[in-house]
């Protein structure tokens, strides 16, 4: 543990008047069913064990998938997911692949699970490069679309990558799925070593509740079964199993927020291209920014002192970058005259 360097989460900070667009969560509440759901729980059974196997979430997610619920996982967040998919299917001693411009987890878990890794540049333009990931010997894992990047890699491309590792696991960690376009979900049938990992922390408004989940075939989620009864039976909560079941089952609300989050966002890119920024074309709710112009650490920190956090990575080849998540017009107007008051 001394050799491990955790993961540092976006910064947390206690200010009322913060205006926090630095860890893409969802400006929006979560649907008033899920407020209800979980207020009626709490007055039942908080005395007695949650379902270990949380069968009726995994068949309303299931039910969303035209799959059945042997395919589905449940986690505490998609990060205990990606923990646990570390352990069942990396090995140490077979070097796993992964963009050297991603989600900052993956080498936190190839540590402390002892697992080696090879970090591959992105291409010149941000994008993945499928050719890049053929026969991993260990294994495969990036988030599509990729983190901070914003960027969808197409399904055919994801599909080039599964069958060049025919004998790996290749992990596709879809956070952001909801806010672009095609899930690898539909590929499920097709490819064993397929596992897509997405949560309800970002499109369905719940970072707070803590779901996460992972769609596969069934050979790979009850290996994801036995590494979690071996470390804890009861990951999910009561308040969080039927909390999330609800927001599966409000479609109407879900589809009404997604959409709202995606025209701000077209919104602010055309905002931020007339102030000479250029902007990624982004498939999530998130834009990744830079202007040639800018120093993007000294905007970043303006923004800051005026109490607008955005993130910006102290790393090569993004240092000069901001990633932005989007919240609602109002926020993103607040932010868009912060920044107009920087520009140099
Ligand atoms: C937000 C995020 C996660 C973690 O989500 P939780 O379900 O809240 O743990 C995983 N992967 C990526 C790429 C993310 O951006």
């Amino acid at each position: 543990m001394r050799r491990t360097k955790p993961y540092v989460p976006g910064e947390q900070v206690n200010s009322e008047n913060l205006l926090k667009l630095n860890t893409n969560e969802n400006p929006y509440p979560p649907s008033p069913h899920v407020t209800k759901a979980i207020e009626g729980e709490m007055h039942r059974h908080l005395q007695l064990y949650p379902s270990p196997t949380a069968d009726r979430l995994r068949e309303v997610i299931a039910d969303k998938h035209q799959l059945t619920k042997d395919h589905i996982f449940i986690g505490n967040g998609s990060d205990e997911v990606l923990a646990f998919s570390f352990m069942a299917f990396f090995e140490p001693g077979q070097t796993i692949r992964f963009p050297n411009i991603t989600y900052s987890f993956y080498p936190v878990y190839s540590k402390i699970f002892d697992i080696p890794y090879e970090t591959v540049p992105l291409q010149d333009d941000f994008t993945i490069c499928p050719r890049d990931y053929f026969n991993a010997q260990g294994g495969v894992i990036f988030p599509n679309p990729n983190a901070p990047t914003s960027l969808y890699l197409e399904l055919e491309a994801i599909e080039q990558i599964l069958q060049q590792n025919p004998n790996q696991v290749v992990i596709i960690d879809e956070a952001y799925i909801d806010f672009a376009k095609t899930s690898a979900a539909t590929l499920i049938e097709q490819y064993e070593n397929l596992l897509v990992v997405q949560t309800t922390s970002k499109s369905r408004s719940l970072a707070g509740l803590r779901v996460g989940f992972a769609l596969g075939q069934p050979h790979l989620i009850e290996a994801l079964m036995r590494i979690k009864d071996s470390i804890n039976s009861y990951t999910i909560d009561r308040l969080a199993l039927v909390g999330a079941t609800e927001a599966f089952l409000d479609e109407e609300y879900f589809t009404k927020t997604t959409n709202h989050i995606i025209d701000t966002r077209e919104k602010v890119t055309t905002e931020l291209e007339a102030l000479g920024f250029t902007v990624l074309p982004s498939q999530t709710n998130f834009v990744f920014v830079t202007n040639e112009h800018q120093n993007a650490k000294r905007l970043y920190e303006q923004l800051k002192a005026d109490d607008v956090l955005v993130r910006h990575f102290d790393v090569e080849p993004i240092e000069q970058y901001l990633r932005i998540s989007i919240g609602t017009d109002e926020q993103m107007k607040q932010f868009i005259t912060s920044l107009k008051q920087h520009l140099a």
